[in-house]
C-alpha cells in the first residue's frame, strides 16, 4: 500500500467522530492493505511496533523537527519549526504545512527506498525499524538522515501522518476495541474470538492476518509463546465484604507491596523470531537472556535490572514457562523493605551490579499462565496455583510443604471473615501491604482490571475511639491485653441500648473490637498504657475507664445488634494510639450514623 493512501485513509478517520463510523474506515482500510496488514493495523493505532515488543524509536522531538526543517529546504532550520509549532500547536499540522522534497535525490538515497517517488507503507515501516535499530555513537545523526529521508519524499497528508507516528501522536481515536471489531467486520470472524487472539499475542498486526488467512481456526490456534510478554491481570479495590457476598469462597493472597513482573523462561531456550514483521531477538546466544526474560507490567523487558530473577529462574524452573508475580525489594534477613527500594532496582539500566549489593530483590509468583506447552489462561485460578507449586518444586526430590516452597505466594481458601481478617493482621504483620481477594474459580483475563481479583480496599478514613473493654491474651500473649473494645461518644441516651458493655458517666457506645495490626512488641507497649485504667476483671475480659483513645481504620460501617451504638466497624484495625487526645475528643455516634450513610 502506498504510504499516500494510508495517510488519505488517516486523513478520513480523523475527520469522523462517530464510533461505528470510524469502525467502517479502518475495517476498509484493512481490507484494502495487502501484504502490508501487520504494518497498516498497527500504524493506524499509532503505533509502529507490536505491543509486545519493546523496542523503541528512541527519537525525541528534537531530531524530529530537524529532520522536518532539512526536508523542508535549505531556508528553513529547526527553530522555524518550532516557532510554526508554538503557533500551531500540532506537529502534524506543522509537518503538512511545509512542501518537502527539496533534497529528492539525497532523500531517496538515505532512506534506503526503491528510489521511485512514491513511498509505499513498508519502506516506512522498514525505515523506522532500521532508524530504531541504530545505537552507539553517531545513532543520533543516522536516526535524524533515515527520518530525512522519509520527510523528503512526503507530500501534504504523509508528512502529517508521518511526524505523528514518529512521534507517538497519531491520535486520529483509533483504539483497541475499534481495530478488534475492524478486523471482526472485515473478515467475518466473532469479536470475542478476535479479542482472545489479541489477548495471548498482542500483536494486532498479526492477529489481522491471521484472521484474513486463516479465519477462526487460525484465531484459535493462537497461543502464548514464552518469550512474549502477555498483559498483565488487574485488580479492583474491593471488600471482603463484597467478596464472601460474591462468591462462595473467596481465595486470600498476600498483596506483596513491590513491582510486577512476568517471568518467561525456556530450559531449552526461547524462540527468537516471535511473529511480528521484521522484530526479532538480537539477544546474543549462550547469553542467559536467551533462556529467561523478565517483563514489567507494560510489557517492558527489564531483565537485566533484575539478575537475581534470572537467577532464580535458572535454578528453580525445569520446563517451559510463564509465570506472574511480584518482585520485592528484602533487607539482609529477607524481610521485605517498601516498594521505593524496588524502584531503586527496577528498569535500572547501568551499574546494576553496584544496585544490586545496596538492594536486595527476590520474585514471589502468584499465578501461572503457561507450563510445559499448555496455556492454563483458562483454567480455574486454584489450578493454576496448583500448578505453579508443581512448577516451582520440580526441582526439589522431596515434598515440601507450601509455606516453604521459595518464590511460592500462599493461597488460602475460604469463607470465613474472620480467618481472612488474621491473614490480614499476618500479613501486615510480615511487613507487606494488606491482602488480595480473588475468585478461586476465575479464568485469567490478560489486561483486564475485574471483579475476580480484588484488592482490599485501604482504609477510607480513620476513626478515634476509646477503649472501654479488653481481654487478657492467651498463650504466650497471657500477659498481654488484647482485643480492644472501642467506643464513641453519645451524647443521646435514648438510643444507647443497654448491652452489658462498658457503661460509663462519658455516654459511652460501644462500636467494635480490634485485634488487627498489631504486634507482640506493640500489645505490651499497649497493656502497660492501659493497665492503669482497669476498672473490673471477669474471667479474661477487663473493662478499662475511658482515658485511652485509639485511632482505628476500618472497611466500612455496619448496622449492627452486637454493639450498644447500634453499629459496628467492619474489619477495624489499629492505627496507633492519640496520646494527644482524651476521651472527650473521641468520634461521635453521630459521626459514625453519618459516616454509615455517606
Ligand atoms: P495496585 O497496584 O494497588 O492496583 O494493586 C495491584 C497490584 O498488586 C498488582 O498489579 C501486583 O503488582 C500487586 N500484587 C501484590 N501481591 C499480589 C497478589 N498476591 N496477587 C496479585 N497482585 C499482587
Amino acid at each position: 500500500m502506498k504510504f499516500a493512501t494510508f495517510a488519505d485513509r488517516a486523513a478520513e478517520i480523523d475527520a469522523e467522530s462517530a464510533d461505528l463510523e470510524i469502525v467502517d474506515h479502518v475495517r476498509d482500510l484493512l481490507v484494502d492493505a495487502g501484504e502490508e496488514i501487520e504494518v497498516v493495523a498497527r500504524f493506524v493505532q499509532g503505533r509502529v511496533f507490536p505491543a509486545w515488543d519493546s523496542t523503541t524509536l528512541d527519537v525525541g522531538p528534537s531530531a524530529c523537527y530537524e529532520a522536518i526543517a532539512r526536508a523542508a529546504g535549505t531556508n528553513v532550520d529547526t527553530d522555524d519549526v518550532e516557532d510554526r509549532l508554538a503557533e500551531i500547536g500540532e506537529i502534524g499540522e506543522v509537518a503538512a504545512s511545509y512542501e518537502f522534497g527539496g533534497q529528492q535525490g539525497l532523500g531517496a538515497f538515505t532512506s534506503g527506498g526503491s528510489g521511485g517517488d512514491d513511498l509505499t507503507v513498508r519502506e516506512v515501516y522498514e525505515t523506522l525499524e532500521n532508524l530504531a535499530a541504530a545505537e552507539g555513537s553517531g545513532s543520533q545523526d543516522r536516526k535524524v538522515d533515515l527520518l530525512f529521508g522519509l520527510f523528503n519524499r512526503c507530500s501534504g497528508d504523509e508528512g502529517r501522518y508521518l511526524a505523528r507516528l514518529v512521534l507517538s501522536e497519531m491520535r486520529i481515536g483509533v483504539g483497541e476495541g475499534a481495530v478488534r471489531d475492524a478486523i471482526a467486520d472485515a473478515f467475518d470472524v466473532p469479536g470475542e474470538r478476535v479479542e482472545r487472539a489479541l489477548q495471548v499475542s498482542n500483536d494486532y498486526g498479526r492477529i489481522a492476518r491471521v484472521a484474513r488467512e486463516d479465519g477462526l481456526a487460525g484465531l484459535d490456534a493462537v497461543d502464548l509463546a514464552v518469550g512474549r510478554p502477555v498483559q498483565a491481570m488487574l485488580a479492583q479495590a474491593g471488600t471482603v465484604t463484597e467478596a464472601l457476598e460474591e462468591w462462595e469462597d473467596a481465595a486470600v493472597e498476600w498483596k506483596y507491596d513491590g513491582a510486577r513482573i512476568q517471568l518467561h523462561h525456556d530450559p531449552d531456550g526461547l524462540e527468537h523470531d516471535l511473529g511480528a514483521l521484521g522484530a526479532s531477538s538480537d539477544t546474543p546466544p549462550g547469553n542467559s537472556r536467551d533462556h529467561t526474560r523478565v517483563f514489567s507490567r507494560n510489557m517492558e523487558d527489564v531483565t537485566d535490572a533484575l539478575p537475581e530473577v534470572v537467577e532464580f529462574a535458572e535454578g528453580t524452573l525445569e520446563e517451559p514457562v510463564i509465570l506472574d508475580g511480584e518482585v520485592v525489594a528484602v533487607d539482609d534477613d529477607g524481610e521485605p523493605l517498601p516498594f521505593q527500594e524496588v524502584l531503586k532496582r527496577f528498569r535500572r539500566k547501568h551499574d546494576v551490579e553496584k544496585a544490586r549489593e545496596d538492594v536486595t530483590v527476590r520474585p514471589v509468583f502468584f499465578d501461572c499462565l503457561h507450563a510445559d506447552g499448555e496455556d492454563l489462561l483458562e483454567e480455574p485460578l486454584v489450578d493454576r496455583h496448583d500448578r505453579l507449586g508443581d512448577v516451582l518444586t520440580a526441582s526439589t526430590n522431596a515434598a515440601v510443604e507450601p509455606e516453604d516452597v521459595d518464590g511460592l505466594s500462599l493461597l488460602w481458601i475460604t469463607d470465613d471473615a474472620d480467618e481472612i481478617e488474621s491473614i490480614d493482621a499476618d500479613a501486615l504483620a510480615a511487613g507487606h501491604e494488606g491482602i488480595m481477594l480473588k475468585d478461586p474459580e476465575s479464568t485469567y483475563s490478560p489486561g483486564r482490571r475485574g471483579k475476580n481479583w480484588r484488592k482490599r480496599k485501604p482504609d477510607v478514613e480513620t476513626l478515634d475511639c476509646v477503649v472501654t473493654g479488653a481481654e487478657w491474651g492467651e498463650g504466650r500473649r497471657a500477659t498481654f491485653l488484647g482485643t480492644f473494645e472501642l467506643s464513641v461518644r453519645d451524647g443521646d441516651s435514648e438510643k444507647r441500648r443497654s448491652s452489658g458493655s462498658v457503661v460509663s458517666a462519658q455516654n459511652l457506645a460501644t462500636v467494635g473490637k480490634v485485634a488487627t495490626g498489631i504486634t507482640d512488641e506493640k500489645l505490651a507497649e499497649l497493656t502497660e498504657l492501659l493497665e492503669p485504667h482497669v476498672a473490673a476483671e471477669n474471667g479474661q475480659e477487663v473493662t478499662l475507664e475511658p482515658a485511652v483513645v485509639f485511632e482505628v481504620g476500618y472497611e466500612e460501617i455496619q448496622t449492627s445488634p452486637t454493639y450498644s451504638s447500634g453499629y459496628a466497624l467492619r474489619f477495624p484495625r489499629f492505627v496507633g494510639v492519640r496520646h494527644d487526645k482524651d476521651p472527650s475528643d473521641a468520634e461521635t455516634l453521630e459521626r459514625v450514623e453519618s459516616l454509615r450513610s455517606s
